[in-house]
């Protein structure tokens, strides 16, 4: 173990024993705190909440990271919404800034609650939940090991992250950085945003995460039969607004998936709406 797995270890421990012991707002100030300072401050707030994209593209830097424990700590909020609902969604549903997703679709998705391996209940569709179970199981017998971190998460906890981001750094960060409610994909609960797991210690920060270019590379390829696609591909933020996110996948179902990730377009492209 060289000196920055050992350092980066500590830090994780650190925040792990604070996110155990400290309530949402104390660790949106802990994390506020820490982006100010260095590299490993900063991969410390990543560490207690994950690289829970906000808005999707919020991606670097401590203050979007830090972001995710309120995301992270809200989740089970989002529970009430998960009494069985009528099915009949669209799986291949667009969101993005200009598609906004319908108002109807809470009452129609049918969520359901996960685990993780850090114990934090996350929310799924139903349906996607399932179909990653199975693609989790089959990369872990390949040796890549991933797990939820922030999925679904409601229109109301979007406009709350919007209304706190605009107070804590300013409306053009948040019109930048953070979706408004209504146009992150989060809200389908199609969403998934995974943390790859190696060698036991979870790659949390956004720099970790794309480091691991042979982990993804598995992943993005065995997913397709499970219904999954890689919504923000490399270089195609013209079209999609995103900037690359691996550890972003989007459920659509078979064999959309197939047909999609075998085609190279972009989920815009492959619906007409680019
Ligand atoms: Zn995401």
């Amino acid at each position: 173990m060289d000196a920055r797995t050992r350092l980066s270890n500590m830090v994780w421990m650190a925040a792990l024993a604070c996110l155990l012991v400290l309530s949402l707002a104390d660790v949106l100030f802990f994390s506020k705190l820490a982006s100010g300072g260095e590299a490993e401050a900063q991969s410390a707030s990543a560490s207690a909440g994950g690289n829970a994209d906000v808005a999707d593209g919020a991606a670097t830097g401590g203050a979007a990271d830090g972001s995710a424990n309120a995301t992270g700590g809200s989740k089970a909020g989002a529970t009430g919404a998960s009494a069985s609902k009528s099915d009949g969604i669209d799986y291949l549903v667009l969101v993005n800034k200009t598609h906004e997703l319908d108002e109807d679709w809470e009452n129609k998705v049918t969520l359901v609650e996960a685990t993780n391996q850090r114990g934090s209940t996350i929310v799924v569709e139903k349906q996607a939940l399932a179909a990653f179970e199975e693609l989790q199981e089959e990369l872990q017998s390949e040796g890549v090991v991933i797990d939820l971190n922030s999925c679904y998460r409601s229109r109301a906890k979007q406009q709350e992250l919007v209304d706190q981001f605009t107070q804590e750094y300013g409306s053009d960060y948040v019109e930048k950085y953070v979706a408004k409610a209504g146009h992150s994909e989060h809200e389908t609960g199609l969403a998934l945003d995974v943390i790859p797991i190696v060698n036991g210690v979870e790659m949390l920060t956004n720099d970790e995460m794309l480091a691991q270019t042979d982990l993804w590379e598995t992943v993005h390829t065995t997913m397709p039969k499970y219904g999954f696609i890689l919504r923000y591909l490399p270089n195609q933020e013209a079209i999609t607004g995103y900037e690359y996110e691996p550890w972003h996948l989007r459920y659509v179902g078979t064999p959309d998936a197939e047909k999609i990730t075998k085609s190279g377009l972009t989920l815009e492209e492959y619906l007409g709406e680019a």
